[in-house]
């Protein structure tokens, strides 16, 4: 079975670029794209912080323009979802979901977040369409408009007040009851506690236009219209891939050497939202992918792989 020198596993922003500067450096690179091509990015439906698209740009877009010049650069894409790896002295052994195995000298995960966005009804239909976690990127869509946030982030007070100076009126809904009164200072901000969302609610066309809450204490029900929405939560990674073999934070993100992409484990580098890294953006997926190839391809030389 052929030894590839390198398997990038994952094609979002993170593992195209990789690919894109592997292809360049003749690593003859294999790209594992996972079930959703292009990653959370291909979702997105209006990226206005990427440089280079000063009148934005749609997340499909900027994935097949990324897809195109891998392709130039010479990635070879596999369509396939790695099930399961283990590192031996002389390989990397990957298992796809049909038992197939591919052999590498290196390989970079590129996996990004995973998250189970099945908890409210309608997350998954909505997020990227009205509907964000992102208040970064998102927030500066809602000038002068009327938004929810939903969430169970401690601390959430920074991400509120962010908010209340772009949009019109911020709607805070929580399950919780805790103490909330330095948010209700901020003059364009209403708390709705101990209040359950049942479901996020839209059209196909048009997106994301209201929830439907039930107020906790009482049990009374009621339908809210937002122009947006967003969810704010814990950052947490569910991957079970990596458990007992990558050193991962508590909520699960992949540990790496300071200013480094190479994990605990021989030849295995990480790239993008799946890295231990505060901003998780495209901007910042792609860097870290080009400098997973340059870790790469010290790493194969030094250990006489190329
Ligand atoms: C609602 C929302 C809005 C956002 N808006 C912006 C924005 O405006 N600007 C911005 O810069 N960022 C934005 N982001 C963040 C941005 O989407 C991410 O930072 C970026 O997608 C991370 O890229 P990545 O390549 O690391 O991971 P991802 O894009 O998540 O890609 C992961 C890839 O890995 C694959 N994969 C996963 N598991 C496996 C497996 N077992 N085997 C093989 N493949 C696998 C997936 O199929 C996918 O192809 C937003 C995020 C969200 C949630």
């Amino acid at each position: 079975m052929e030894i590839y020198n390198l398997i990038i596993i994952g094609s979002g922003p993170a593992g195209l670029t990789a690919g894109i500067y592997a292809g360049r450096a003749n690593l003859n690179p294999i790209i594992i794209t996972g079930n959703t091509f292009g990653g959370m990015t291909s979702k997105l439906s209006q990226i206005e912080n990427y440089p280079g698209f000063p009148n934005s740009i749609s997340g499909k877009s900027l994935i097949n323009k990324m897809k195109k010049q891998a392709i130039n650069s010479g990635v070879t894409f596999i369509k396939d979802s790695i099930q399961d790896f283990y590192v031996l002295k002389d390989k990397i052994i990957l298992t796809g979901e049909k038992q197939t195995e591919y052999h590498s000298k290196s390989v970079i995960f590129a996996t990004g977040i995973n998250i189970n966005r099945n908890t409210i009804k309608g997350l998954n239909d909505y997020l990227g369409h009205g509907v964000s976690t992102c208040l970064h990127c998102d927030g500066p869509f809602y000038k002068g408009k009327k938004v929810a946030v939903y969430g169970n982030k401690e601390n959430i007070f920074e991400d509120i007040k962010y908010l209340s100076n772009i949009a019109k009126e911020v709607t805070f809904i929580t399950p919780n009851n805790n103490d909330y009164s330095k948010i209700l200072l901020l003059k364009n901000v209403k708390i709705l506690n101990n209040t359950s969302i049942l479901s996020i609610n839209g059209e196909k066309n048009s997106g994301f236009k209201s929830i439907d809450i039930q107020n906790n204490n009482n049990n009374v029900q009621s339908n809210l219209e937002f122009d947006g929405m967003f969810i704010i939560n814990k950052e947490e990674n569910n991957s079970l891939l990596f458990n007992n073999k990558i050193n991962l934070t508590k909520n699960g993100f992949a540990i790496t050497n300071a200013n480094s992409c190479m994990t605990n484990l021989n030849g295995v580098f990480v790239a993008g939202d799946l890295k231990d890294k505060n901003s998780k953006q495209i901007i910042n997926a792609c860097a870290s992918g080009a400098d997973a190839v340059s870790e790469v391809k010290k790493w194969l030389i030094e250990n006489k792989k190329l």
